[in-house]
């Protein structure tokens, strides 16, 4: 196999692992559980998977979480993305989890984490891939849910590294978790946030300075705002931008019309990743040849997009130098 056969080593920073249940696995599951799903098989659900804007997004994702129930079967999920991940080249993975889309509904955090942490802890050896739990508060439900969520996880913090922020976000600033952010610092826990992907670049700002965030996930809608992306650039925050996710909800026309190039133009660090692969049609390694089909994106830009991936990571140091090594010399 040739270089350019073999996908590029990279990290993947901005993955919802609930976001990678495939219709097959849900259907199993739905089976093992006794659960009722609305579609006759995994052919009709994927035709609903075309939906148009983020609410009909997350209600599709909600209704379908509710297959996952113990242990083993968020231990599945999570190995079945871990196997996939390793064919796109990924060698590190930062993986958000909801745990609120479950509590809610009943299933206990330690099943959650539990589950997750069966799979994750044998994926080094498995298959090459490092990984770590971003814990991610719902930021449409009240900022009191989340404290209460983070107290929960008290017991559990040995397996998360950072804590994030997603969901429906206009109309939620990152200010309404000033508490829970400075909580989640305090217990040692890194921050991340969703902003800037459809709502305004205001809340990039916000979350940088009200949540203390190290990393912005999405924040493309900074480029409406040439201090802000100076501001970006001079403190080299990184962005997870998630070119499918973007085209899917509609906060960007069509592939060739991101804005990508003009990030990289920039000077930003952005990074590439899927977000939601099984409802955004594609894991990380479609997004790179996507991008790099449709904005004409060179080797050297998708080896800087790797790149950047592995430094905005929050790997320690040692692994991150192996890792960028791995790419070979700038
Ligand atoms: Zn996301």
């Amino acid at each position: 196999m040739t270089a350019s056969q073999r996908p590029l080593p990279k990290a993947e920073l901005h993955l919802h692992i609930e976001g990678t249940l495939e219709p097959e696995l849900a259907f199993e599951l739905a089976r093992r559980n006794g659960a009722e799903l609305p579609w006759a098989d995994p052919d009709e659900l994927r035709a609903a998977y075309a939906f148009t804007e983020l609410q009909s997004f997350l209600d599709l994702y909600y209704r379908l979480t509710d297959v996952l129930r113990t242990e083993q079967d968020f231990a599945d999920l999570a190995e079945a993305y871990l196997r996939r991940a390793a064919r796109a080249g990924v060698r590190h993975a930062e993986i958000f989890f909801d745990p609120q889309a479950h509590t809610s509904r009943g299933v206990e955090l330690g099943t959650v984490v539990g589950g997750l942490v069966a799979a994750l802890s044998e994926s080094e050896q498995r298959h090459g891939i490092s990984a770590q739990l971003i814990l991610s508060f719902l930021r449409d439900l009240p900022a009191e849910d989340a404290l209460r969520t983070l107290r929960e996880a008290k017991p559990f913090l040995e397996h998360i590294t950072a804590v994030g922020l997603d969901s429906a976000e206009v109309g939620h600033p990152p200010a309404k978790f000033r508490e829970v952010f400075a909580e989640a610092r305090a217990l040692g826990l890194r921050c991340v946030a969703h902003a800037g992907e459809e709502g305004p670049p205001a809340y990039i700002a916000e979350a940088l300075d009200v949540l203390g965030v190290e990393r912005i996930d999405h924040g493309i809608r900074c480029m409406e705002d040439p201090e802000l992306v100076a501001r970006l650039v001079a403190e080299q925050i990184p962005l997870t931008v998630c070119p499918f996710s973007n085209v899917r909800l509609r906060c960007v026309d069509t592939l060739a019309d991101h804005p990508l190039p003009a990030m990289l133009e920039a000077g930003l660090l952005v990074t590439v990743n899927s977000d939601d692969p099984s409802y955004f049609g594609g894991y990380v390694d479609d997004n790179f040849a996507g991008v790099r089909d449709a904005l004409g994106l060179t080797e050297d830009q998708l080896r800087t997009l790797a790149r950047n991936s592995f430094q905005a990571s929050f790997l320690p140091p040692a692994r991150k130098a192996e890792l960028l090594a791995s790419l070979g010399a700038p």
